[in-house]
């Protein structure tokens, strides 16, 4: 199959998120199973290493109106590393030459409407008739109707089906009515959401919901979770209404990159054969040799710290926890306020227990994985997860809340049946979350049935080799379909 996929991250290039983690491995995956597939995202300075960076001919000083603007670009073209997948760069830097990956500045819209424009500009400078366009979140979610409106004329694509992603619905890219004009849609304006419009917004990623030939998530259990009012943040019904229903399909891991064996951020390896290599990596994430303090339970968080991820329920629960019990607490993260200062105050109040690391660092975060006997994650909803997959290849038992991706990969240790992979909680509250880190701990105690538990999480297998057979099943039905 051809397939054109747009993302507005790609790990290892550019990251904030788990987006990034899978452009940055399933469009491989699929190459690997013999697919001709382009990855395009835009040319961020965040981009940086030693890159060879090959200017492609055909798509050079190429000229995009948008309404008013006119929007010019270059084409680079590279390998992602580690893999043998061309990688396409829009080259913009009056666009993409910001601080961030994402902005607030008053032309966002522009910046992930020339991300399409230009995916589609060079398919057609390419020749590259894609059969599947894959579009992610809602940086990519114009592409169903553009296609329909500004391209409609092109028989290029005119056997492309469209599947949109939604890596997290929270976020949706809404945009002033006045910003309708530089999409250009002459006649076709009545495509966009009427109701929306005289609310004085655009909904992009409601747009690709409507307009997309299929849509799907990255877990089954958010894909029903997103059809209903209370997971929908406004777009359930849209998504209700759409003849075939979201399909869900689990993120993969990448191995090759989460892999306590070989992980290469890591000073010391281990396996589910030999575990010391991580008693050395929590040693120096707690930098102490003394074994007292190695043989206390480790409980490890790494995040955004936004709303989602649940950790209000921490706020009346931990300070508690870490009174009454002898444990260790590492948090990296940043985000909101009021999630950094807690975490901020909490290692004040335990200097010799909690350890709060501002920011974002891919090094300590592999560490932290690494080292950590528990993985906490109280997420109010969580579309995917990749934290407690790692979690579990890297013997760090997941506590989790029962949401989302968090449940369809871990479940809850039975001591009946010794089955079982981490700590689940149903309800958000700080019962539920005091409840289950209280478990978790008065496990690790139970050193035959934590070693049990241990393994059970290791050899589980999320590996893309399995999961992108779901996608490439999707593509397939997808092409068998009638346009939407
Ligand atoms: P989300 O996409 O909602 O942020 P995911 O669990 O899907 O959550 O993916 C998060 C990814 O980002 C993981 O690979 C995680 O390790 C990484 N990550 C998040 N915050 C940090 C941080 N502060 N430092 C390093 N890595 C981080």
């Amino acid at each position: 199959m051809r397939i054109c996929y747009i993302s507005s991250e790609v790990a290892p290039l550019a990251k904030t998120g788990g987006l990034a983690d899978v452009a940055g491995a399933l469009p491989a995956d699929l190459q690997r199973r013999g697919h001709d597939i382009r990855l395009f995202m835009p040319y961020y300075p965040q981009v940086t290493g030693p890159l060879e960076l090959r200017p492609i001919a055909a798509a050079t000083d190429v000229a995009v109106q948008c309404g008013p603007h006119e929007l010019r670009f270059n084409l680079l073209q590279t390998k992602l590393p580690g893999t043998l997948l061309d990688i396409y760069l829009i080259d913009c830097p009056a666009l993409y030459d910001r601080p961030a990956l994402y902005t607030l500045d008053p032309d966002e819209h522009l910046r992930f409407l020339l991300l399409q424009r230009a995916a589609l500009e060079c398919c057609q400078r390419l020749q590259f008739a894609p059969q599947i366009i894959h579009c992610n979140d809602w940086h990519a979610a114009l592409v169903p109707l553009l296609l329909k409106t500004v391209y409609g004329w092109d028989r290029l694509f005119a056997g492309t089906r469209t599947l949109l992603t939604i890596h997290n619905i929270g976020y949706q890219g809404i945009f002033p009515a006045s910003t309708a004009n530089t999409l250009n849609l002459g006649a076709s304006l009545s495509l966009l959401d009427a109701a929306d419009l005289a609310n004085g917004q655009i909904n992009w990623l409601k747009n690709g919901i409507v307009h997309a030939d299929r849509v799907s998530t990255v877990s089954p259990t958010y894909a029903r979770e997103i059809c209903t009012p209370a997971g929908g943040y406004g777009l359930d019904a849209a998504l209700r209404a759409r003849s075939h229903p979201v399909a869900g399909i689990l993120n993969g891991v990448d191995y090759s990159q989460w892999n306590p064996a070989t992980d290469a951020f890591l000073d010391y390896h281990f396996s589910e054969q030999d575990l010391s290599g991580k008693r050395r990596v929590k040693a120096k994430v707690l930098r102490t040799s003394d074994d007292a303090t190695l043989d206390l339970p480790l409980i490890g968080v790494v995040s955004r710290m936004t709303v989602q991820k649940g950790f209000d329920l921490l706020f009346d629960t931990l300070p508690g926890i870490l009174a009454q019990r002898q444990l260790h607490f590492f948090a990296l993260g940043s985000g909101d306020a009021p999630y950094e200062n807690f975490f901020a105050s909490l290692q004040q109040a335990f200097p010799d227990r909690v350890t709060f690391i501002r920011g974002y660092n891919e090094r300590l975060g592999h560490m932290i994985e690494a080292g950590s006997d528990l993985f906490l994650m109280p997420s109010l909803y969580e579309p995917c997860g990749l934290n407690q997959l790692y979690s579990l290849k890297y013997g760090t038992v997941p506590i989790v809340r029962r949401t989302g991706g968090l449940a369809d990969s871990v479940q809850m240790w039975d001591p009946a049946t010794r089955r079982g992979t981490g700590v689940v909680f149903n309800d958000f509250d700080a019962n539920g979350v005091r409840w289950a880190i209280e478990t978790a701990l008065d496990l690790f105690q139970d050193k035959s049935a934590w070693r049990t538990l241990i393994a059970n999480g290791m050899a589980q297998d999320f590996s893309w080799e399995h999961q992108g057979g779901e996608y490439e099943q999707l593509y397939k039905e997808l092409l068998a379909q009638e346009p939407a």
